[in-house]
């Protein structure tokens, strides 16, 4: 299995060592060529803006869809969860419009920029997950498609729905690989 990342900007090289820890291969993809092999994607945080820009820039968004709507399961996290919903407060920024989930960006305020917090995920495992929040945004609302794996503080953080993952925080700036895993089954 080779799992491909998004590495246009953004936190990239960190996911691929979360994959390779977890025995998984993995490719950066900047074209849509490189979308060919892959068997899973990761879409990093970073700056949603820009990597919505880039995005177009490299003819990424068409074939990434196209994947998506054929099965492709993607993993978003924090930009990369932008980039999945179809509804971000306020903005009409690019998007992949896949997941049927409302964001809001910077949700927590100038105050907690960043954080670090204990995550409860019951449907994953009974003890916690360390979670780090920078300029994180939040789900807002779901559809009833979607579901709803964690919440921070009565905020949306982490959902699924069909071949789509998306947290709120960064699973791979910790050594905690589960989210990881989670993925990798979703594509088993
Ligand atoms: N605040 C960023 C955005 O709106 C996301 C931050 C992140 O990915 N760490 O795109």
């Amino acid at each position: 299995m080779v799992i491909g990342v998004l590495a246009l900007q953004g936190a990239f090289i960190e996911h691929q060592k979360s994959l390779a820890a977890c025995g998984v291969d993995s490719v950066q993809v900047r074209n849509p060529k490189e979308l060919e092999n892959i068997q899973g994607l990761i879409i990093p945080g970073g700056e949603s803006t820009t990597m919505g820009k880039l995005m177009n820039q490299f003819d990424l968004f068409e074939p990434i869809i196209e994947k998506a709507h054929i099965g492709l399961p993607i993993f978003g996290t924090c930009a990369g969860l932008i980039m999945l919903a179809k509804k971000i407060v306020g903005s009409t920024q690019p998007r992949l419009n896949l997941m049927d989930i409302e964001v809001e960006r910077n949700a927590f305020g100038r105050q907690v920029e960043s954080f670090e917090t204990d995550l409860s995920i019951p449907d994953l495992r009974n003890e916690p997950i360390r979670a780090v929040f920078i300029r994180a945004p939040y789900i807002k609302s779901v559809s009833k498609d979607v579901k709803v794996l964690a919440k921070y503080e009565d905020k949306i953080v982490l959902a699924q729905q069909d071949n789509y993952l998306a947290a709120a925080f960064h699973p791979e700036l910790t050594k905690d690989l589960i989210l990881h895993q989670h993925f990798l089954n979703m594509i088993r």
